[in-house]
């Protein structure tokens, strides 16, 4: 069984990239296997997506994506056309609910919850209804051997240090792209270091961080847009 080696995105290193996916109308599922591969997979639904892996002891999926909507079913129904194998793990990404939510249905089969313990601080502080709790947390990094997979929940510089070759992010890219490489984290990265660096000289000019958080405008096809609320609050965790 050749090594699976990807990282699961979070939101951060696809923040840029949310609003053009947003603006197209996908179809509501569709699950792809990824190039190159023979047994990872991609199961998007609606704005979402997530990955999975199959190997013949038991699959590892990600993120249910099913806040306030049946994709966790519908993700299970694919999953099982692929194979029999049990779903084994589910794993959180991070911690926002529409990527973890609505687990419940991988939890009826069996399914150990892992993520990182940031994800899982966060989770027990806010206690979202329809999010299936944490079996297991992780630190920085951990391989679950039905065959190799890694997560991570750290910053995106950290993350674009670590070895790996591409990325599924929580959300598809624009015109519907589902895998990015580590020149687009970067590109991420530097627009989120450029609206930071924006913030920081706004309140060093005396306005409040709210404020200037919320005029924070971007140059784009020559016309200056506000920052979309998702982006700004990726900035919050941006340090
Ligand atoms: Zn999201």
């Amino acid at each position: 069984m050749p090594r699976a080696h990807f990282v699961v995105a979070t939101a951060l290193a696809t923040a840029a990239l949310v609003a053009t996916a947003q603006a197209q109308t996908p179809p509501p599922f569709a699950t792809t296997k990824v190039d190159g591969t023979e047994n990872v997979y991609v199961f998007g639904y609606g704005g979402h997506q997530a990955m999975f892996i199959v190997t013949p002891q038991g699959v590892i999926a990600t993120n249910p994506i099913g806040l306030r909507r049946p994709a966790a079913k519908t993700y299970i129904e694919e999953i099982q056309k692929i194979t029999k194998a049990p779903i084994k793990y589910v794993i959180y990404s991070h911690s926002h609910f529409d990527h973890i939510a609505g687990g419940q249905p991988f939890k009826d089969l069996g399914a150990m919850f892992v993520a990182h313990k940031n994800a899982k601080a966060r989770i027990e502080t806010l206690k979202p209804a329809d999010v299936v709790v944490l079996d297991q947390v992780v630190d920085a990094k951990r391989t679950i051997n039905l065959s190799a997979a890694r997560r991570s929940n750290c910053s995106t510089s950290a993350r674009i240090a670590m070895d790996w070759e591409r990325l599924i992010p929580g959300h598809p890219g624009p015109g519907g792209r589902q895998i990015g490489t580590k020149d687009d984290a970067r590109a991420v990265l530097a627009y989120l270091q450029d609206l930071s660096a924006a913030v920081k000289k706004a309140t060093d000019e005396g306005k409040c961080y709210a404020d200037a958080e919320r005029d924070l405008k971007i140059r784009e096809l020559g016309e200056l847009r506000p920052v979309p609320a998702h982006e700004r609050r990726a900035l919050l965790r941006f340090p």
